[in-house]
């Protein structure tokens, strides 16, 4: 059976970016890798929205986080981390592996954080200064979009790097991480990026590299010193995932023939239309300031509607993969990426797979209603 993949990572992947993983492999040492190294860093900097150097590093997108956590912080440093989901408690977890004193703010899922509360904390620690804020742009079991931006601002004169998980969100909708004041940024390449899971990147503002040079913490596989070393010429410290580096490389050329304006319009409309369908359905959305790269999709508390069921039946019954709830979301929630590749064709299949489940379930639906809601935005209206 044709399978129609709507998870939030690994997303639906060109065929012209995955062939690029079977070509020949050229030697990490010689010219050509470097040449396209040097191309894929510079065709992502527009999308990180920084002009700082971006290093590509063989690992998923925990790896940046780790390699994010081993530079920055020594055991003992005090840190604060915004737990508002699934993700942002990865950085909490991290830090404390990596021997940080951890302070959270712990933000109800479903919403972002309020950067004022952030302030607040960093002003009643005055005494005790925070090295490293750790945040996330958006957490994937939410789908929630924080507000960067604001909190880049009001943490700038609290001398507190700010470090942001942006694997889900970054290469779909605007990032500045320079603009924003942002000191580490790091994302990887299995979502926006319509490329396989197994890479991602790490930039390091001027303040963070500061940081990172003084560190007192172990660190060999993701030493950023290492990666640095080697970066005027394009050299990487070890053999890195050459085809996945292929596959971002295309992909990375496809996103600018698009233009990373077309890029977010697209989203936009894209996260609106699957926002109004599930509502025109009688479902709620999970966010409260949802992001436009997946729709966190709650049933109503009286409608009886069992998520993994729905999804379960879906998938086996017409090849729909929708992602479940992490976490305490668990069988709440699921969840509709539709980041990288995806098109207004992709959304009109989830919906109407999502409409003709509820159907065969027996669970009350009105039928083309959330069809009629999406149609009407992805039109253009
Ligand atoms: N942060 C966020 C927001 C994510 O969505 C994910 C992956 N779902 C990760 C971090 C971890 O990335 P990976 O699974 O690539 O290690």
């Amino acid at each position: 059976m044709k399978q129609y993949l709507f998870t939030p990572g690994p997303t639906p992947i060109p065929s012209e970016i995955l062939k690029e993983q079977v070509t020949e492999l050229v030697n990490h040492r010689g010219k050509k890798y470097k040449e396209i190294y040097g191309e894929v860093v510079q065709d992502i900097k527009p999308f990180i929205g920084t002009d700082s150097d971006v290093f590509l590093l063989t690992g998923s997108g925990t790896s940046s986080m780790e390699a994010a956590v081993a530079n920055i912080v020594s055991p003992g440093d005090n840190v604060l981390v915004i737990r508002c989901g699934f993700f942002g408690n990865r950085w909490h977890d991290i830090c404390k592996a990596f021997g940080a004193t951890v302070r959270t703010i712990d933000v109800e899922w479903g919403r972002a954080v309020n950067p004022r509360v952030v302030e607040q904390r960093l002003q009643e620690t005055e005494g005790e200064p925070i090295k490293a804020v750790f945040a996330t742009f958006v957490d994937t079991s939410t789908g929630v979009l924080s507000d960067i931006e604001e909190l880049g601002g009001l943490l700038k004169s609290y001398g507190a790097l700010l470090v942001v998980d942006a694997v889900s969100g970054l290469g779909a909708v605007e990032y500045k991480m320079d603009d924003w004041n942002v000191d580490v940024t790091i994302t990887a390449s299995q979502k926006s990026f319509m490329t396989p899971p197994g890479i991602s990147f790490i930039s390091l503002s001027d303040d963070a590299w500061e940081v990172c040079n003084n560190n007192q913490g172990a660190r060999y596989y993701f030493d950023l010193r290492r990666y640095r070393a080697g970066y005027d010429t394009f050299e990487p410290p070890y053999t890195p995932a050459i085809s996945t580096v292929f596959a971002i490389h295309k992909a990375l050329k496809i996103m600018h023939e698009e233009t990373p304006k077309a890029i977010f319009a697209r989203h936009e409309r894209l996260g609106r239309a699957t926002r109004a369908a599930v509502t025109a359905l009688g479902f709620q959305v999970f966010a409260m300031n949802p992001a436009d790269v997946l729709t966190v999709v709650k049933p109503g508390d009286e409608s009886g509607i069992d998520p993994d069921a729905l999804r379960d039946h879906l998938a086996r019954k017409y090849g729909v993969l929708l992602a479940g709830g992490q976490g305490p979301l668990q069988n709440r929630v699921f969840r509709i990426g539709h980041m990288g590749a995806a098109e207004s064709f992709d959304i009109i299949t989830a919906i109407a797979a999502l409409e003709m489940g509820m159907a065969d379930l027996g669970y009350p639906i009105e039928p083309g209603a959330g069809l009629a809601a999406a149609t009407e935005i992805l039109r253009g209206k």
